[in-house]
């Protein structure tokens, strides 16, 4: 059969799928009862799941990083027949890569968001089957369709991958350094300023149009993850099943949206900005979070809730703690009004934002540094 290279949608649908395995994960704390996610793709949780995965998948082309591979590799089994250690996330780089990849084999993602989209490209464009093994809490791509391209200075995403299965090993994801997992609230916690942000540009008569289920949900996810927090804190299975699962249907609601407006706004405008302003970024749920305060202090729209969650969750917050000094936010705030304009983001109170020392105090007291 002649190889495929996939453009486009791939109109597989997949992506609305329950849970394959795992039991009802342990809490930390009596009663807490979880969070299912209603939609999104085939996943696992239990302990264990990386163990002898290449045993049961046969053909594997494993793609990784080197800090990711070293604890996986020991419990593979069957050695992969290919190995691929991420590189370059532009498209002539990637496509150069999934013209590569051995014929019959499954596409393996085993690490953080850079693993699990490439994996996802070489999976679309060559029509392989996909198993994603997420190896840390902190990014949701493992959730999502696209792939996300470096284009030059920006961000693109293309593609189009359903995987047969994510694996959320709880022997993994438990060992990870507790940022790896804290972390992990920054792309569910951004439901609170994007809701906003939101809500703002559609009083203004700007797409995309109001959706009452997406901004229900919406505001679902942020009390989900309240709920959540303590378990998150806890490393407790439950905790990290609850927080995957917000992942997943988030993931889901964005495909099936067509847009990510409930979920990201200006918050991620920061974020971008900060990498544009400074040259470097942190990770990236951590900046969210750095986001998501920044805004809220700056809006007075939910303040003291994003603070309690980031705090509750154990999510590292303080400028020290992450390593970013007041001149990288002043700048990065300075910049960030024009940056959300010229940049041709969706409307949001970055885009009206004006900044004085008022402005800058109140940052600066909201973020303790
Ligand atoms: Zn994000």
């Amino acid at each position: 059969m002649a190889e495929q290279w996939r453009t486009g949608r791939t109109g597989r649908d997949g992506g609305d799928r329950p849970i394959t395995r795992g039991d009802r994960a342990v809490s930390a704390r009596a009663g807490y009862a979880g969070f299912d996610a209603a939609h999104g793709f085939p996943a696992a949780y239990a302990h264990g799941l990386a163990r002898g995965l290449g045993d049961r998948l046969g053909a594997t082309l494993v793609v990784s990083q080197p800090e990711a591979w070293a604890i996986v590799e020991s419990r593979f089994g069957t050695a992969p027949r290919a190995l691929l250690m991420t590189g370059g996330l532009d498209q002539a780089t990637l496509d150069a890569q999934a013209r590569s990849a051995p014929e019959g084999v499954t596409v393996v993602g085993v690490g953080g968001g850079t693993a699990m989209d490439v994996a996802k490209w070489i999976s679309w464009r060559r029509d392989l089957p996909l198993v994603q093994l997420p190896t840390l809490a902190s990014v949701d791509a493992c959730f999502t369709r696209m792939s996300a391209l470096r284009d030059g200075e920006r961000v693109r995403y293309d593609g189009d991958a359903v995987p047969d299965e994510v694996l959320v090993d709880f022997e993994i994801l438990a060992a990870a350094p507790p940022a790896l997992l804290s972390a992990g609230i920054g792309d569910v916690l951004s439901c609170l300023t994007a809701l906003a942000d939101w809500r703002l540009a559609v009083g203004k008569g700007i797409d995309p149009a109001w959706d009452d289920d997406g901004a229900r949900a919406s505001e679902r996810y942020v009390q989900a993850l309240a709920d959540a927090a303590p378990e998150i804190a806890a490393r407790s299975e439950a905790g990290i099943r609850s927080l995957m699962e917000l992942h997943r249907e988030i993931g889901w609601r964005c495909h099936d949206l067509g847009h990510a407006r409930f979920e990201e706004g200006s918050e991620h405008f920061f974020a971008y900005c900060f990498e544009a302003v400074t040259g470097r970024t942190i990770m990236h749920g951590e900046l969210v979070v750095l986001g998501v305060l920044t805004m809220t202090a700056l809006t007075g729209l939910g303040h003291e809730r994003a603070r309690s969650i980031v705090d509750a969750a154990g999510t590292r917050s303080t400028l020290s703690a992450l390593g970013v000094s007041w001149s990288e936010v002043e700048a990065t705030l300075r910049a960030l009004p024009a940056f959300a304009r010229d940049g041709g983001y969706w409307y949001s109170y970055a885009h009206e934002l004006t900044i004085g020392s008022s402005e800058l105090e109140t940052v600066r007291r909201a973020l303790g540094g």
